[in-house]
């Protein structure tokens, strides 16, 4: 018997150099006792790097921590805190901004800031590129690079925050979604670290629904996700109704097809009045039909769900597959919502600057 093997299941964990942003809160304290501090001062700086966002052991006020303290955070054997090497902005005309970051580690990665009335979300990269290959994903056609650590995921949102803080005296709401460059359940260790300390007491304290990871399907990982009593909220990229049309431009459909995928969604584990979030990229002349949307509205059925339309944001790596008529897009979102579905259009942010959905690739604006 020939088994298929899928370029996600030979990567391992990449281990480097640890940065201050990569500690929890437990390791930092764990830490600090180590260099003969209290637990107290470890919630100083934890909070400082995760609330003030602080970029380095200057920024603490003097008198707030011990100048010894201060002193060997700045000595070449503490861990350090900086994980970018440079930061680039490209503003957007609608207000969003991408920012590309250069790691001290080498490659780049992509976020978006994205505001909105009252509320800001930054998407976030939890890989540099991406196993999973779907066609629709300028991602997908990078290829893998690495995983993301923790500290590299925290410092997308501790940099945007930073750069875009709540006007005074307001307190926006902050999202943060697992949907830039990567697939954040192959990095799932890494993620899980992030949101600990997205989430922490002692940091932004983030809940945990203000925080969601997508999948493109990674069975075993949505059953390992299942398995946190603390875990983000879960969107699953759906974007074909058949497993022929699902495999052409979904790889991981066939090691995950769409029967065992729907059967692991209706027994994952919800809370109160939580949904699971199915999100279907819809192409031109691809998936587009009555029959496509008859049969997501019987998927979205199965479980609490609710369904978001992605028009395909078009990128030069797939040049077959485009963007579909406005009045198609209309037609196909009125026909889920008057037969039963729950189903929004999620306009993408930023398309000017390539910052839209599966359109991060590092290539357009290449320094
Ligand atoms: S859509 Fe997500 S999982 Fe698929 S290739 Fe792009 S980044 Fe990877």
């Amino acid at each position: 018997m020939v088994t298929e093997t899928f370029p996600w299941e030979q990567i391992g964990e990449s281990h480097r150099r640890r940065y201050m942003l990569d500690y929890s809160f437990e390791e930092l304290a764990a830490l600090f006792r180590d260099w003969g501090y209290k637990d107290a001062h470890a919630k100083t700086v934890f909070s400082g790097l995760h609330r003030k966002c602080y970029r380095s052991a200057d920024e603490f006020r003097p008198g707030l921590l011990p100048k010894t303290l201060i002193a060997r955070m700045k000595s070449p054997e503490a861990p350090p805190f900086e994980v970018f090497r440079s930061i680039q902005a490209f503003p957007s005309g609608d207000g969003s901004v991408k920012y590309l970051y250069e790691l001290q580690e080498g490659g780049r990665i992509e976020s978006v800031y994205m505001p909105f009335e009252n509320r800001t979300t930054f998407c976030i990269s939890s890989q540099m590129g991406c196993a999973l290959g779907c066609t629709f994903c300028a991602t997908g056609a990078m290829g893998f690079r690495k995983h993301l650590t923790p500290g590299e995921i925290l410092g997308q949102v501790l940099h945007m925050r930073r750069s875009h803080p709540d006007p005074p005296g307001q307190t926006y709401r902050t999202n943060v979604v697992f949907m830039g460059m990567g697939e954040p359940l192959h990095n799932l260790n890494n993620v899980m670290h992030a949101f600990d300390s997205l989430t922490d007491p002692h940091g932004l304290v983030l809940s945990q629904r203000d925080v969601s990871v997508s999948t493109s399907g990674l069975v075993p990982k949505i059953q390992q996700l299942a398995g946190f009593d603390r875990r983000p909220q879960l969107m699953v990229s759906i974007a074909a109704t058949s497993d022929e049309a699902r495999s052409n431009i979904m790889p991981v459909n066939r090691a995950y097809p769409l029967a065992r995928l729907l059967a692991t969604l209706e027994r994952y584990p919800l809370r109160k009045n939580e949904r699971i979030m199915l999100s279907y990229v819809l192409i031109a002349g691809v998936n587009d039909s009555r029959d496509d949307a008859d049969r997501l509205i019987a998927m979205g059925r199965r479980f609490p769900s609710m369904i978001n339309l992605i028009p395909l944001n078009e990128h030069e790596s797939s040049p077959d597959l485009n963007e579909p008529e406005e009045a198609r897009l209309q037609w196909f979102f009125n026909y889920l919502n008057e037969h039963g579905a729950f189903a929004t259009i999620r306009r993408s942010r930023g398309r000017d600057v390539a910052a839209a959905c599966g359109q991060l690739s590092n290539q357009q604006l290449a320094v």
